[in-house]
């Protein structure tokens, strides 16, 4: 039988705790969950996750599989009954002592050792005390590209401020990879776009054309690439159902769809760490890391969200990626839960998995087990050179 409840984990992808948060009633700690849109549009609000939730929503929100699922396993750590009334506030009895320490306890119970996070905050911030353990930043490609776009009076003049700024978070301010949302800005379906191209729609993106921006995204997006393989740090790109909402066709985030773009020469040696697993298309994310040497998963979002079906989940990626290319993260944002939740549910997943290609003869148990502290840890402290 095995068990990996022992081994540490080092989650690939998170977002901070959120102080405003530590207090919650048990309907806002269920919608943490919702990725869809509020039924009440709130002209002031631009996400549409955000807008309000008529009672008929608000139903549903109590009846999410991965609710469920926290509800159960936060029963087992705060030793309560398995209701959601009953586990906020006893989570609600805890942060209002400390935040800080409800997530210590999660984080330990889970075995979170490390977290990397997709943040603009600074790296003294102390918002990013809530997170127990090390915290390993993301630089964030489009809020700087945004930025730039409004100063700068060229292409030329945008290209060369965003590639003193990346060298200077990744060389002196600690960033470890950049994150870019290429399939919800864009989709993944694109070409490279030449520099002559970029200045020439350069001034249509300023004045705010969406389909001169895009172009100019993927110039910046593939400039980005490049830059990456002289900074040694790889590439995270959202797949699959990102948890936003999207401007163009979900269908653009299907791994399949990057590969015309990645298989370029030139990009081969820029790793890239495909998130959230390409779910729906978890196979499509593991074949596209079979394939192309430079492309890893990244299998955070599926865990916790899918976790009525997380065993199924994780057998298709380990059935087909190498298992040297995956790594475990969250997607979590808020609330410590989210994070916590998806460690609990990969350990599951990988021991269910694992454990049946054991049964089955497919693997040896040392084989197996190595494989279960990989994914969970180890490929992590490889990626980033933690070992060093
Ligand atoms: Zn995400």
């Amino acid at each position: 039988m095995l068990d990996f409840a022992d081994v540490s984990v080092i989650d690939n992808h998170c977002h901070p705790i959120e102080p405003e948060k530590a207090v919650m009633d048990p309907e806002m700690l269920a919608r943490e969950f919702f990725h869809g849109m509020g039924d009440i549009p709130d002209p002031g609000i631009k996400k549409a996750k955000l807008w309000g939730a008529t009672q008929e929503l608000r139903y549903h929100f109590l009846h999410m599989g991965v609710v469920h699922t926290m509800v159960c396993q936060l029963s087992k750590v705060l030793g309560c009954p398995a209701e959601l009334e009953a586990v906020t506030s006893e989570r609600n009895r805890r942060t209002a002592e400390s935040f800080a320490a409800y997530a210590r306890l999660l984080y330990d119970d889970a075995g979170i050792v490390g977290t990397v996070l997709d943040t603009g905050l600074h790296k003294d911030d102390p918002i990013l005390e809530l997170i127990p353990g090390k915290v390993m930043r993301l630089f964030q490609m489009e809020p700087l590209l945004r930025k730039l776009l409004e100063q700068s009076g060229s292409y030329q003049e945008l290209l060369r401020g965003y590639q003193e700024t990346l060298d200077r978070a990744v060389r002196d301010d600690g960033c470890i990879g950049v994150k870019s949302h290429l399939a919800e800005q864009v989709g993944f379906g694109v070409k490279p776009v030449s520099e002559a191209e970029a200045e020439a729609i350069f001034p249509a993106a300023k004045t705010g054309d969406s389909e001169a921006f895009k172009k100019l995204y993927v110039s910046i997006f593939t400039a980005t690439l490049l830059q990456c393989q002289d900074l040694g740090v790889p590439v995270h790109l959202h797949s699959g159902f990102t948890g936003g909402l999207w401007n163009g066709s979900i269908s653009n985030a299907d791994p399949f769809l990057l590969v015309h773009l990645l298989r370029q020469p030139e990009f081969l040696q820029t790793r890239i760490v495909l998130l959230h697993g390409g779910y729906p298309w978890i196979q499509h994310a593991a074949a596209v890391a079979h394939a192309l040497p430079h492309v890893w998963v990244d299998m955070g979002w599926m865990t916790p969200w899918i976790s009525l079906r997380i065993v199924e989940c994780y057998r298709d990626v380990i059935a087909m990626a190498p298992l040297s290319k995956l790594m475990i993260g969250s997607g979590g944002h808020g609330t410590p839960e989210i994070a916590w939740l998806a460690a609990k549910t990969a350990k599951i997943a990988l021991a269910k998995a694992l454990g049946d290609a054991v049964k089955l003869d497919l693997m040896a148990s040392k084989q197996a087990e190595k494989a279960g502290r990989m994914i969970l840890h180890d490929n992590a402290v490889r990626m980033y050179g933690l070992g060093k």
